[in-house]
Order: C-alpha cells, then structure tokens, then sequence
C-alpha cells in the first residue's frame, strides 16, 4: 500500500479537527486530560533544559552540522497525533524548513507539543555519558509521564471519535 505523505496526513487531521475540534475541547474529561498533558509536557522541557540535553541538541543543530531530527522522522506521525497537536494550538508547518531536517523541525526547533516516543526520550550515547545520572533520571521521570499520558490521550480521542460517529 502506499505510504500517506505527510501533507495529506495533515489535511486529514485539519479536517478532523474542523469535524471534531469544537466536541472534543468541551468533553470535560477530554479537556482535563489536554490540561494535564501540557503541564506533562512542560515539565519534560523544563528538564531538559536544566539538565543540559537542550542546549547540547542545539549546538548539534547549529554548529555540527545538524541534529537528530532528521528528514523522514515526520512519517512516524498519525493524523490523529497530528490532531492532538492542532487541539494543543501547536500550527502545523506548510512546508518544510531545511530539506535535510524533519518536516517538523522549525527555526527554533520542534513546532510540534505532543511527539511520537524516539522524539521525547531519544538520547545518544554521548549524552547518555555525559549529563549527571541524577538529571537523566529526572529527565526521563518526567518523558515517560508525557507518554503515558499521551498514550491514553490518543486512545480517549480515538474511542470519542468512533463513539459519537
Ligand atoms: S541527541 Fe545527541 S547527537 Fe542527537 S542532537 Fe542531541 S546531542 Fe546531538
Ligand atoms: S522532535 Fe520534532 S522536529 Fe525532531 S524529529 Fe521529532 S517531530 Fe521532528
């Protein structure tokens, strides 16, 4: 079968969120669990930043030549992702940045809220050696409270789709 391109996966999820948007941000446990997941997601940035890997991927990016975020990674995302980001506010790009990076990747690096799980906690052996194991575990405390919530974000929004067809 064909792979779906990554600009139709992205139609597919304006217009399911054109269809469904409205009813899913004012289902009050749908609602609560996007609240939730942003404070998730926040929390992982925070610790990303405190412990270094942040601004190691961006020296990557800027000065070595480019980060891991490269071109091809954006096929691993589904419309219904896609949409969770739409219901996050996140504005999904219309086309890409640099032909060598992740259509996903802006200039100030991933426009996207909610990631696929090798995005959030992907960390190359470099870094795995170098930041302090008290960090990495905050870290990574924090990346698999974002997933586990998105995972079931993802089944909720999946189940409220099909229910209510
Ligand atoms: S994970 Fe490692 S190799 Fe990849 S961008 Fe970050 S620092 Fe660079
Ligand atoms: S973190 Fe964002 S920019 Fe990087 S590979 Fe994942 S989706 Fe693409």
């Amino acid at each position: 079968m064909k792979p779906i391109l990554i600009n139709e996966k992205i139609t597919i999820a304006k217009n399911l969120h054109g269809r469904w948007g409205e009813a899913l941000r004012t289902d009050s446990g749908i609602s609560a669990q996007l609240r939730e997941f942003s404070a998730r997601v926040e929390a992982s940035t925070y610790f990303c930043l405190l412990s270094g890997v942040a601004r190691a991927c961006r020296l990557c990016d800027q000065e070595e030549g480019g980060s891991c975020c490269g071109a091809g990674i954006e096929d691993l995302y589904s419309p219904e992702l896609l949409l969770i980001n739409l219901l996050l506010g996140a504005a999904l790009p219309e086309s890409r940045n640099s032909e060598k990076s992740c259509y996903f990747g802006g200039e100030r690096g991933c426009v996207l809220s909610a990631r696929e799980i090798i995005c959030v906690n992907y960390l190359c052996a470099r870094l795995q050696k170098t930041i302090a194991p008290e960090k990495l575990f905050q870290l990574q405390e924090a990346n698999g409270s974002e997933m586990e919530l998105l995972f079931l974000l993802h089944n909720t929004i999946r189940n409220f789709i099909r229910s209510t067809r």
